[in-house]
């Protein structure tokens, strides 16, 4: 795939199929956060964008691959990954929250967790934050590509909670999604946009500029209220 010679101006972004409000689809249009934001410093900086859904992890595996020039998908800047890739500035804070299928009061600590299932998507800050802390709680893990097959997971009770991004969870519950947390969330790391270590320094830095000029400019709230700003 990376044998085709590429538009000098067209870079091709991986992103996740469903991860509301950064990036979801609504009636065949691909939308959120991280999609308007990507197209509104491409449209600043002059360049063009191929998008790629693919998933979470099979984004992250594509810009590895060479597959994809970059990946905006409400990925979180952490130190192992800054191993293998470059990382933008930040432009979102996030972190993790444990969610519970709405009006199950069986488990409110994860010391309730025990001899359980938790549901976790693969390749998430959120799946290693629940890996890092099954043994001390002695629950078990299942894995799923998807967000909307973690969260059904939960709701059909097959597994008792997950371990989600929080801005993601008060969406999804605000939309009706039939969970609740119970916990406080844990301390998290931002979002940024990333390309593979030691490549495409060119789009990161045209991301930055973007970046920057969408905050100066109060596109960047406009694309935040757009999605987060409450009705009442
Ligand atoms: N923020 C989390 C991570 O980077 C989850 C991202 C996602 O599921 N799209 O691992």
């Amino acid at each position: 795939a990376t044998d085709t010679p590429k538009d000098k101006g067209t870079f091709i972004i991986a992103t996740d199929t469903t991860f509301a409000p950064f990036e979801f689809e609504v009636n065949g249009t691909r939308q959120g956060i991280d999609i308007d934001l990507m197209n509104a410093i491409a449209a600043n900086q002059g360049f063009e964008i191929q998008w790629n859904a693919l998933g979470f992890d099979a984004a992250v595996q594509a810009v590895q691959a060479g597959q994809a020039d970059g990946i905006i998908a409400g990925m979180s800047i952490t130190d192992e990954r800054k191993e293998v890739f470059d990382f933008s500035d930040d432009y979102f804070q996030s972190g993790i929250q444990m969610a519970v299928k709405k009006g199950n009061s069986d488990v409110a600590s994860y010391d309730d967790l025990a001899g359980k299932n938790v549901a976790v998507k693969t390749g998430t800050s959120g799946a290693k934050f629940a890996e890092s802390i099954k043994d001390q709680y002695g629950f078990a893990i299942s894995q799923f590509a998807d967000s909307n097959d973690m969260i059904n997971e939960v709701t059909t009770g097959n597994s008792v909670a997950l371990f989600e991004d929080y801005p993601v969870l008060q969406y999804g519950i605000q939309q009706g999604a039939e969970l609740q947390t119970v916990t406080e969330p844990e301390m998290g790391d931002a979002y940024g946009f990333a390309v593979l270590k030691g490549q495409n320094a060119d789009l990161l830095e045209m991301f930055n500029t973007g970046l920057q000029n969408a905050k100066d400019t109060g596109v960047y709230q406009t694309i935040v209220d757009r999605y987060l700003k409450s009705e009442t």
